[in-house]
């Protein structure tokens, strides 16, 4: 797995799903959506709150956008999906602003 990829799995796995899993914190759920589990799938995918920023995403990556395993997996998405989580600015008292790779 090259780095790229691997920092945007890391990132992932900074969700508040997976933290609450690792017993890192109380609470599983999205911030915006107290009734949803932020889950990659509902972070990447369905969050109504990034709409907007989902939409560059997809009109970047057409239907891979859909597609979780090509997020997370293919060299193509891993800028795209940076843009994403910078705009996004869920992890910006995690990570900071995240470096594209190129
Ligand atoms: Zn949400």
């Amino acid at each position: 797995m090259e780095d790229g990829e691997q920092f945007n799995y890391n990132i992932c796995d900074s969700l508040n799903h997976q933290l609450h899993c690792i017993g890192k914190i109380d609470f599983p759920h999205c911030l915006f959506c107290p009734e949803k589990d932020e889950t990659m799938h509902h972070y990447l995918l369905n969050c109504p709150q990034y709409t907007r920023e989902r939409h560059i995403l997809n009109n970047t990556l057409r239907r891979q956008a859909s597609s979780i395993a090509f997020l997370l997996a293919s060299k193509k998405a891993i800028d795209p999906l940076r843009r994403f989580i910078n705009s996004t600015g869920r992890f910006k008292m995690t990570f900071g602003e995240i470096p594209l790779t190129k």
